[in-house]
C-alpha cells in the first residue's frame, strides 16, 4: 500500500517546487476589470499570486515560475477579470 504522505507534499512549499513548468495556459489578469477583491491570491494552490499596490488599489501579481495554469483564478474571479490563455 502507498503511503499518502508519498503522494503529497507540504503545504505552502510552493516556492521551493517550482511548478509553472507544467503550465499550458497563463492567466492574465485585466487590472481595469479587477475589482482588487484578492480572492484569486487565496485561492490559488501554489500561493503565487501576490497582490501589490498600482495606483493605491491592489492588483494581483501572479509569479509564472510557480503558476501551474491550473485556472482556477479565472474560474473563481467574481468579475471574470483573469482569461486563461495558451501557453506552451
Ligand atoms: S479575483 Fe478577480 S477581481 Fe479579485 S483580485 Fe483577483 S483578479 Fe481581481
Ligand atoms: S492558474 Fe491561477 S490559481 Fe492556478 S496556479 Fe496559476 S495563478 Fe494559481
Amino acid at each position: 500500500m502507498i503511503s499518502m504522505k508519498k503522494l503529497t507534499i507540504k503545504s505552502n512549499t510552493s516556492l521551493v517546487n517550482k511548478t509553472g513548468a507544467w503550465r499550458t495556459h497563463k492567466p492574465i489578469t485585466d487590472n481595469v476589470k479587477c475589482i482588487g477583491c484578492s480572492l484569486c491570491a487565496k485561492l490559488c494552490p501554489e500561493n503565487c499570486i501576490e497582490m501589490k499596490p498600482i495606483e493605491n488599489k491592489p492588483k494581483p501579481l501572479t509569479d509564472y515560475d510557480y503558476c501551474k495554469g491550473c485556472g482556477l483564478c479565472a474560474h473563481e474571479c467574481p468579475v471574470k477579470a483573469i482569461a486563461m490563455k495558451e501557453d506552451y
